[in-house]
């Protein structure tokens, strides 16, 4: 039996081509040319001035957040439905992430909860856009303006996307992405830091590469990592990027042809379609048991795989992380929708490489299992 993976990327446009010519000038490192081209290129389709890029999108979270400043004792206001990158990206700091619950039905963070966590420790709220909807945007940015606060905005999952119209990638002070291979464009790891500021563009690309002082090689004045990327990696993103507009538009008729047919199940909350300031671009097609289900997401996902079908469960909340529970972080604190999402929350086979006759097996498949769990 042929297993399907929950994820495959495409990776048969130019990305043999440019590789080749790194390999034959002998450009491999940060320092090639492709690394150039690809961060203004990049940072250029989302409308931003500068790119950075880095060696994934968990580096270009921490780069953004130590750019801003954030540090000891401030708070980040975050979702704690999302991926361990964002808190982790403001604890290594010794900041606190502090957190908001998640809408049931777009799985982004509840936007209207804000407010009431801002304290006169915030510094800044990180925008996280989950599955392929972005967040209300604007609601954030008018309390960030209201109380001076910096916006991060997590791009990670939103190649192609845009809020009413504008390219996700270009809100707030800076943002970030992911070049993962399960997201809409892939470098195998990879990330960027986009900005419109000059000054925070350069903080970035010092903390990019271990904090040299610009006068002085070897000389430091701040510690940071080696978050380099490598000619390599632009390579294959540059070939990526030429096929944006292509790969959005297959993974939306892909999310269409799994929804039309997924509709009649009993107890699936598929995905939303579109809101009124974004169409969906399904960066996974993920779904959640209804309350009737009795079951979690695990036990779906084990009948799934017993019948030759990869997924993958929703991200674990933060405020339910044991690294941060043994800390006393966040001890006491419910997110009730965020912890729904959690555990009955999951993904199905949906990358860029995934066939017709695939998905036709994956959606008889969870018709089986659904029946057999109903
Ligand atoms: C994938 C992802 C990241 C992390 O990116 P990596 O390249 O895997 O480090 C960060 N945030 C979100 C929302 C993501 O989906």
């Amino acid at each position: 039996m042929s297993f399907i993976p929950v994820n495959e990327p495409l990776l048969n446009g130019n990305e043999k081509k440019y590789l080749c010519e790194c390999i034959d000038s002998g450009w491999i490192s940060s320092e090639g040319p492709f690394v150039k081209e690809f961060e203004q290129k990049m940072s250029a389709s989302v409308g931003r001035k500068h790119g950075i890029a880095v060696s994934n999108g968990t580096a270009a979270l921490e780069v953004a957040v130590q750019a801003l400043g954030i540090g000891e004792g401030d708070e980040v206001i975050m979702p704690t439905f999302t991926i361990i990158s964002c808190a982790m990206a403001v604890t290594k700091l010794g900041a606190v992430p502090v957190l908001v619950d998640s809408d049931l039905y777009t799985w982004n963070m509840k936007v209207d909860e804000i407010e009431a966590k801002i304290t006169d420790k915030t510094k800044a709220i990180m925008i996280v856009h989950l599955y392929g909807l972005p967040v209300e945007i604007d609601a954030v940015l008018a309390l960030a303006k209201k109380y001076h606060l910096k916006v991060i905005e997590d791009a990670a999952e939103m190649h192609g996307q845009t809020y009413k119209e504008k390219p996700c990638g270009s809100f707030g002070d800076i943002s970030t992405f992911s070049f993962y291979p399960n997201k809409h464009i892939t470098t195998g790891e990879g990330g960027m830091v986009v900005t419109d500021d000059e000054e925070l563009s350069e903080r970035c690309r010092m903390l990019r590469n271990l904090c040299f002082r610009k006068d002085v090689r070897y000389i430091h004045d701040e510690i940071s990592d080696n978050y380099r990327f490598t000619n390599l990696q632009a390579a294959v993103g540059l070939a990526q990027l030429e096929r944006l507009d292509e790969f959005v538009e297959r993974k939306r008729a892909m999310g269409r042809y799994y929804t039309e047919r997924l509709q009649d199940i009993d107890g699936l909350i598929l995905p939303v379609e579109k809101t009124d300031y974004a169409d969906n671009i399904y960066w996974v097609y993920g779904m959640v048991l209804d309350r009737k289900i009795q079951t979690d997401n695990k036990a779906v996902q084990k009948l799934l795989a017993e019948e030759g079908i990869g997924s993958r469960t929703f991200f674990w909340c933060m405020h339910e992380q044991p690294v941060y529970q043994k800390e006393g972080l966040f001890s006491g604190e419910k997110y009730p929708d965020a912890e729904y999402l959690a555990r009955k929350g999951f993904y199905i086979p949906s990358g860029l490489a995934l066939t017709k006759e695939q998905m036709d097996k994956v959606i008889s498949t969870l018709k089986r299992v659904m029946a057999q769990i109903n």
